[in-house]
Parts: C-alpha cells; structure tokens; sequence
C-alpha cells in the first residue's frame, strides 16, 4: 500500500486522501492552529490516519543531506521530523508538502514529493522577450531599444 506523508499544509488546505493511507507526525499535529485545520486531522484520524514519532536515524540522516544541500537552516525541527518519516516510507510513500526546502531536500533523497495547493518548482518558468535581430534579452517591450527589430517571447529558464 502506498501512503501519504501529510505535511501541515494537508490538514491547512485539505487534500481530499483516503484517512487510512495517512501517516503524519505529533510536532505537525501541535502546529496546527485553526479550528479548520484541528477538526481535518482529527476526522482523518478517526477514519484511521496515524500519527507516528519519527526515528532518530532517519532524523540524522535527513540532517547530513541538508546540511549538504545548505537547506539546513531553513528547515524548522517538525521540517526534518517529516522528512525523516518520508525517509522511513521512501519505497512506498508520497510525501506532501508546499515548503520548498522540504521539497528540495526530498528530491535530492530520492523520495517521491508532491505539492498540496502550490504548483511544483520545476513548473515555474521566467519568461523573457528575446531581439529577432541582434539576440539580446530584455523584460518587456515589442521592439529591440538597441537595433529596432521585433521583440520575440521566449522562455528564459525554470526556476
Ligand atoms: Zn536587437
């Protein structure tokens, strides 16, 4: 069976899972402040989410990977309690999360991540408008301020 790994935003945004597929943490639960969000988790775990305390060892090694990827300092201690429950489930689970440096982290171990309510990082393109004549970038415009061809949209590079 596959399982999802349900950061806060799961319970923030809600994601419409089947309960029983659910495993999340005790410092997510803790951090969940409107009555909205409480009362999702709680109908979630009724229907048999769980909640589980992550290992030490998993924790230990999510923290070697981002202090590698320097995400170290932007992950809150429930960030790496959540990674370390997705490293647990690696081979059979779907981590959810909107934080980016969750995310970032997840990929470079290898685990399966997917965004609640935002739109993935790798589908964040930068557009930009590129000269049909003398090939310089600019951010706007229709015609080239240097060599008065047209200006033509083009897509710079995915964030
Ligand atoms: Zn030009």
């Amino acid at each position: 069976m596959e399982y999802y790994i349900a950061d806060s935003a799961v319970f923030i945004m809600g994601a419409g899972l089947e309960p029983h597929r659910m495993i999340t943490i005790p410092s997510v639960v803790n951090e969940l402040k409107s009555n909205e969000a409480s009362m999702r988790f709680e109908l979630a775990r009724e229907s048999g989410a769980r909640v589980e305390m992550p290992g030490e060892d998993f924790r230990e090694a999510v923290l070697k990977i981002a202090k590698e990827t320097r995400d170290c300092e932007e992950l809150s201690a429930t960030d790496v309690d959540i990674l370390a429950k997705a490293l647990e489930y690696k081979d059979n689970s779907v981590l959810l999360t909107d934080d980016y440096a969750v995310q970032n982290v997840a990929r470079v171990m290898g685990i399966e991540v997917k965004p609640v309510a935002q739109k993935k990082i790798k589908d964040v393109l930068v557009w930009q408008k590129q000269c049909a004549g003398c090939r310089r970038y600019f951010d706007s415009g229709d015609v080239c301020p240097v060599c008065g061809s047209a200006l033509r949209k083009r897509r710079k590079r995915k964030i």
